[in-house]
């Protein structure tokens, strides 16, 4: 898709530490890492959303990232790491194309999710469970 910086990658008309070049996946380098190492997976088609792949996409973007993963741990000396996907801007989806961040990390490496934990309230809990198992 014209304009779009991973498809242009992709296609080759941009520079990219790539890892990995498969049938319908790539990894390379993220430019700006979280943590150096920081790793992005991403499936070759222009989707926006890990809810439009295949099933076969799917499959090999995470098992790519598993192998990253690991690769990654190992040149790094991390003793850990997250795989993240943002989908959608409001969940901080910067590229508009499906990608999963692998990003490895050490302890006090000073990146914090700021992750909250709010409760339900009286009677929330079941409504929601559901209406998402209605639409499983
Ligand atoms: P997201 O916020 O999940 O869309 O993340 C997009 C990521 O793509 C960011 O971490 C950027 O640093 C990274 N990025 C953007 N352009 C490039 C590029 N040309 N090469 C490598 N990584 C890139
Ligand atoms: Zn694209």
């Amino acid at each position: 898709m014209a304009g779009c910086v991973f498809c242009k990658i992709v296609a080759g008309e941009i520079p990219a530490a790539k890892l990995v070049e498969a049938e319908s996946v790539t990894s390379f380098l993220d430019v700006n890492p979280v943590n150096l190492g920081h790793a992005l997976i991403v499936p070759k088609r222009h989707l926006m959303s890990l809810l439009d792949l295949t099933d076969e996409e799917l499959q090999a973007a995470i098992l790519v990232a598993r192998r990253v993963a690991a690769a990654v741990r190992g040149a790094t000396g991390s003793s850990a790491f997250n795989i993240l996907q943002n989908d959608g801007r409001a969940a901080g989806q910067v590229v508009e194309h499906v990608h999963f961040h692998v990003i490895p990390r050490h302890h006090s490496d000073g990146f914090a999710f700021g992750w909250r934990q709010l409760s339900y309230k009286e009677g929330e809990l079941s409504a929601l469970l559901q209406a998402i198992k209605k639409r499983l």
